[in-house]
């Protein structure tokens, strides 16, 4: 990956709250290397000689829409209110686009590597190379290109690095920052627990405990390479209209309350990419949509639904849909048709949408429910009469 910046925005001042006393205003700024590849940059005090890291890059189911079987989320979360609480500097550094989703695997391989990991209940690590897929291919060049601007490189300077992956220090000390590691201790539950057995095991990511002699109740115990059999490693979708395909549904856990310590559903997931564009479709467990069912459709916002920013309602919308889907307040059962909102049809980014939400002068509805990739998307599941979701 280059360091040569292509379009730079910002900063701009910003408020976020990503959870219970964790607000905080941060200067945002948007820096693109290509179209493959931009991270969005949130930055306090980073004059003072200690500053707190935290580099993060996209995982979409977790990120936006809070899914829990992996524990990127929950990190995401823990690390900013860590930043937010900090009397060091702070800084998050996002990165987004298809170099950084997924470990670098790009959304598609994402999608289909979770595809596999449900049907064969494998691992991450497994279904990446049963894929083909690069495990962790990220090299961190251009966050270190970042951390340099801000001159977090000088003398007498420090940077503590809020992760459990010691790949993401390596690179800072090589590239001669003096930067140390401070773990983030993810509470460890019966929807993460394979996930992070497997990024201790798999990945050689640094835990207090041994996770392997822990044993967690209602974990479902994951396959991993030794213990193979029989594996199809085939992921083909169903066919949907004349461009379209989709790959479920699957059971998934999310925090429907928009934090880890509210509560947490499982709710059945569809994948839907139509010409090139990404969907992903919520509805309740087990309680496939009525054809009169109600819709809420909606695009990805990266600074509201991810980090949190309040200068948009895009979070508080989505969490009122996810609510929706408990099966605990029957009144209401939404459909969500989600767009990832960062890329076009070639899978590159669009940074005018993205600055428009960091900006927070975005239209949060922007995927209409008139799209046509939105009536493909009911069509197929049945929805002749969609209803507008009344909160
Ligand atoms: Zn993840
Ligand atoms: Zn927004």
């Amino acid at each position: 990956m280059g360091t040569k910046v292509k379009t730079q925005a910002g900063p701009y001042d910003a408020p976020y709250a990503a959870g219970e006393g964790a607000e905080s205003q941060f200067k945002t700024h948007y820096i693109e290397y290509s179209p493959r590849s931009a991270h969005l940059v949130l930055a306090r005090n980073v004059e003072r000689s200690v500053v707190d890291l935290r580099l993060a890059t996209a995982c979409s189911l977790a990120h936006q829409l809070g899914s829990v079987k992996c524990d990127c989320g929950t990190q995401l979360r823990m690390a900013q209110k860590q930043l937010a609480q900090t009397d060091n500097g702070a800084m998050m550094i996002y990165s987004l686009g298809e170099d950084h989703e997924g470990r670098g695997a790009g959304e598609l391989n994402h999608v289909r590597a979770y595809v596999l990991q449900h049907r064969e209940r494998i691992d991450t690590v497994t279904s990446y190379k049963g894929l083909g897929i690069d495990v962790d291919p990220r090299n961190y060049g251009q966050q270190v290109h970042i951390m340099r601007k801000f001159a977090l490189h000088e003398r007498k300077r420090k940077v503590r690095v809020l992760t459990n992956n010691p790949g993401k220090v390596l690179p800072l000390k090589e590239a001669g920052f003096n930067a140390e590691q401070l773990l983030l201790n993810a509470p460890i539950t019966k929807f993460n627990y394979g996930q992070l057995l497997s990024r201790q095991t798999g990945l050689g990511h640094t835990f207090k405990d041994d996770l392997s002699s822990i044993s967690v109740e209602g974990a479902i115990k994951l396959r991993t390479n030794g213990e193979l059999d029989n594996v199809d490693y085939s992921v083909n979708p169903d066919i949907v209209g004349e461009n379209g395909t989709r790959y479920g549904p699957f059971p998934l856990p999310y925090a429907i309350d928009g934090n880890d310590e509210g509560r947490i559903q499982e709710l059945d997931t569809y994948y839907y990419i139509i010409d090139e564009r990404m969907y992903f479709v919520l509805h309740r467990l087990g309680a496939p949509p009525t054809s009169s069912a109600e819709v809420e459709t909606m695009s990805a916002c990266l600074p509201g639904h991810v980090l949190g920013s309040t200068l948009c309602t895009c979070r508080t919308k989505l969490k009122k849909v996810m609510q929706g889907m408990d099966p605990n307040s029957p009144e209401k059962s939404p459909v969500l048709i989600f767009a990832l909102g960062y890329y076009d049809r070639q899978a590159n980014l669009k940074p005018d949408e993205v600055l428009a939400h960091v900006r927070g002068d975005a239209d949060r509805r922007e995927l209409r429910p008139d799209h046509p990739h939105a009536k493909i998307i009911l069509e197929h599941m049945g929805v002749r009469d969609p209803q507008t979701f009344s909160e």
